[in-house]
């Protein structure tokens, strides 16, 4: 399991605390969103004592990996529900989610994305529209790619609380990719007790961009915070600090 993203929060030098970040030791924090749209720009600041709950186990995580999806991997044998002739696309576990996780991707990529009757993301229209090329790119590369990523919106997997890592993983079941982001506890707090603010969307984004896509097309040391960045550019949505040591995949 990839210990990838956990969203952090940093404190606000005034006000509320603004974003988060994250991924392993890194730490983010930009500019707040309303200012940014505004076109003003406020310095960088960062609260070095989140670390202090972000050192993960990555060999913990995979040694155990995500149990909660093993009804799931079970239920691939079901050829009734679960066709995946070639195993390519991302898949959504959880149908009752589809309309929430179009809506993430919808809101950031230039393309539109939709779920079909098989819970497989397909894009629809021309891809450009106006958000992120590259995350519109991102996404398509990874559906034509011999890969599958499943997609999940739950608080926990196994023993490991999403919260706790950022509100976003990727990982992997048996040879899938997976991704969970939590949204349950975005407006609440971490394990250190710090606000949780980065959008479900920004994390989804992060993850499946950053970690599972270049998982799907064989690039592993990719560099998820720079990807990340450059659909932030895109999106003209503040940045986070790089961090060339974030890998698309971290091995246990
Ligand atoms: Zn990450």
């Amino acid at each position: 399991m990839l210990p990838c993203c956990r969203v952090q929060v940093v404190q606000s030098n005034r006000r509320r605390p603004v974003r988060k970040v994250h991924s392993d030791p890194v730490f983010h924090t930009p500019h707040r969103q309303a200012e940014v749209a505004s076109g003003r720009f406020v310095q960088r600041y960062y609260d070095p004592g989140i670390g202090r709950f972000l050192s993960t186990d990555p060999v913990t995580a995979y040694e155990k990996p995500m149990t909660n999806f093993n009804r799931y991997v079970y239920a691939l044998n079901n050829p009734y529900r679960f066709t995946d002739p070639d195993g390519r696309e991302f898949e959504s576990i959880n149908p009752a989610n589809n309309q929430k996780l179009e809506g993430y991707i919808n809101s950031q990529a230039a393309g539109e994305f939709k779920f079909n009757d098989s819970n497989k993301l397909e894009r629809v229209g021309d891809g450009n529209g106006s958000g992120s090329q590259t995350y519109n790119d991102s996404l398509v590369q990874g559906i034509a790619s011999d890969k599958t990523t499943l997609i999940a919106i739950q608080p926990t997997v196994g023993n490991v609380n999403v919260a706790d890592r950022g509100n976003g993983l990727t990982g992997q079941v048996g040879d899938k990719i997976a991704v969970v982001i939590n949204d349950q506890s975005l407006n609440t707090v971490d394990a250190a007790g710090a606000p949780l603010v980065d959008s479900p969307a920004t994390i989804l984004e992060h993850e499946i961009a950053g970690h599972a896509v270049p998982q799907m097309m064989g690039q592993p040391n990719a560099n998820a915070v720079g990807i990340d960045n450059q659909i932030r550019s895109e999106l003209r949505t503040p940045q986070i600090p790089a961090d060339p040591t974030h890998k698309a995949y971290d091995p246990p």
